[in-house]
């Protein structure tokens, strides 16, 4: 587990009716239950763990715009505004500063579509610097090494993963909401096609209104209403090290390793993309729909194990109602982390950054990153299933783009004008197989 994860009180007792029912409190979750709430709606979260346990605190922490696809850009600029009023907005401090994160390579192709990206992010009035090798050097320098050149993104920023989650769900508190934790909601029921009430270990909740934010379980969930949601997880691991190094840059990036500061000082480190395939039932039903993203991945992937068969987030069973769930037996989904990788993490940033050496490893740990197979989230009202709105399958990018999902959530359910265009990410594109291209990065 990465250690600490804030804990917050739950509330304690389940409202027997809310407006809207928010399930998952992880980033997508928390946000748009903490919008929803900031408009006067009555909403209940429940999360059938802790709050921000899954993804959302096992992430490196990065809220950018840098490289991102042209369909999230949008989102994560907007982002990035609602990051810089957070703290202000809930009075905590979620660690959100806009640092500028810094990309380091040798690799002639890989600057060039740094450089294709900038003159893209130009476009849409986003600034990035590239920087040539001398001041690639001069970023860098605590790397002791020569590059050829890089990009430096001085909007971009990073924020603390254990402490944002728990904050914005205290945030949802203070607006009038309700946290559940160890509540997980089995399923929901419906009356002509539209929901009336979601079901939890602890009771039903009637309400009209559901958001179904259940990261890596979203798709067994939406399975047992009918709707076919393609999603499928891979296994990363990552390492934190601790406080006391000086010199480092804050978000560092280059292919062999990347380095975040912590909230505590320390460090996240990290290989990008590198992650094991866990086979699961889900994952080979829709095998077909995820080639072109592993095939285009393939060099960062390796096959896992049964891991993830074991721990049942992607199993293609439908449960009762009246009975513990998969999710009920798997409260924190909280994966072995790979030592292979884990090791070598360690041997490249101790390589790349000499001032690590001195600084010991404190805690490692594997999280599950839920995709779609066009690496873009889904987030939008389901068509068959009126009140149902998915907003899950946020493909390793989807902590920095937090804020702006809830928001968007929020906008949909209360029919507000979209804080971005809602299009590129509704759910529909994966009933009718006619998503776009596999986002680049
Ligand atoms: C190693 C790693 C590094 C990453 N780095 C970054 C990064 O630097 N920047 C970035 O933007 N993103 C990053 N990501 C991705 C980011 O963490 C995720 O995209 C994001 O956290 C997803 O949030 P979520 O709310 O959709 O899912 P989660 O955080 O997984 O939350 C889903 C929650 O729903 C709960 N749940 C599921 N089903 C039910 C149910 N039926 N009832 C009740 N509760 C339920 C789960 O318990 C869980 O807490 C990284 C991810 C990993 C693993």
């Amino acid at each position: 587990m990465p250690a600490p994860l804030l804990k917050v009180e739950t509330s304690s007792t389940l409202p027997a009716q809310a407006d809207v029912v928010v399930i998952g409190g992880g980033v997508a979750g928390v946000f748009s239950a903490y919008y929803l709430a900031r408009r006067g709606l009555r909403v209940a979260l429940v999360e059938k763990g802790l709050i921000g346990a899954e993804q959302s605190s096992r992430n490196w922490g990065w809220c950018r715009q840098q490289n991102r696809d042209a369909r999230e850009l949008p989102m994560s600029t907007k982002s990035l505004e609602l990051w810089d009023t957070l703290a202000g907005d809930i009075g905590e401090d979620v660690g959100f500063r806009r640092c500028g994160l810094l990309y380091l390579s040798n690799n002639e192709a890989e600057i060039a579509g740094w450089a294709r990206w900038r003159d893209f992010a130009r476009t849409v009035g986003v600034t990035t610097h590239m920087l040539n090798a001398a001041e690639a050097a001069e970023r860098g320098r605590s790397t002791l090494r020569a590059w050829k050149g890089g990009v430096f993104s001085p909007s971009d920023g990073i924020a603390d993963p254990v402490r944002a989650a728990p904050l914005v769900a205290l945030g949802v508190l203070k607006e009038g909401g309700s946290v559940h934790q160890m509540c997980a909601a089995r399923g929901l029921e419906l009356e002509a096609g539209r929901v009336s009430g979601v079901v939890t270990e602890h009771g039903t909740i009637r309400t009209k209104t559901v958001v179904m934010a259940g990261g890596a379980w979203a798709s067994s969930f939406c399975r047992q209403l009918g709707i076919r949601f393609p999603q499928a997880s891979i296994r990363s691991s990552i390492m934190a090290v601790s406080a006391g190094v000086e010199g480092v840059p804050d978000a560092l990036h280059t292919s062999e390793v990347s380095v975040t500061r912590r909230g505590d000082g320390g460090y996240t480190l990290a290989i990008s993309g590198r992650a094991r395939v866990d086979p699961t039932p889900q994952q080979l039903r829709f095998s077909r729909e995820f080639v072109p993203m592993f095939v285009k991945r393939y060099k960062s992937l390796a096959p896992g194990d049964l891991t993830g068969w074991r721990s049942g987030h992607e199993s293609l069973k439908t449960w009762r109602l009246d009975a513990p769930t998969p999710m009920e037996h798997q409260r924190i989904l909280d994966p072995k982390p790979d030592r292979r990788q884990i090791d070598d993490t360690l041997k490249r940033a101790r390589a790349l950054l000499p001032a690590l050496q001195a600084a010991e490893v404190t805690s490692v740990w594997a999280g599950y990153i839920d995709s779609t197979p066009d690496g873009v989230p889904a987030i939008g009202e389901i068509d068959s299933v009126q009140g149902l709105v998915l907003a899950a399958g946020f493909s390793g990018h989807g902590f920095g783009i937090g804020p702006g999902a809830g928001h968007l959530v929020a906008d949909i359910i209360t029919g507000m004008p979209p804080i971005v265009d809602p299009v590129p990410y509704h759910p529909s594109r994966f009933t009718h197989a006619s998503w776009g291209k596999v986002a680049e990065f």
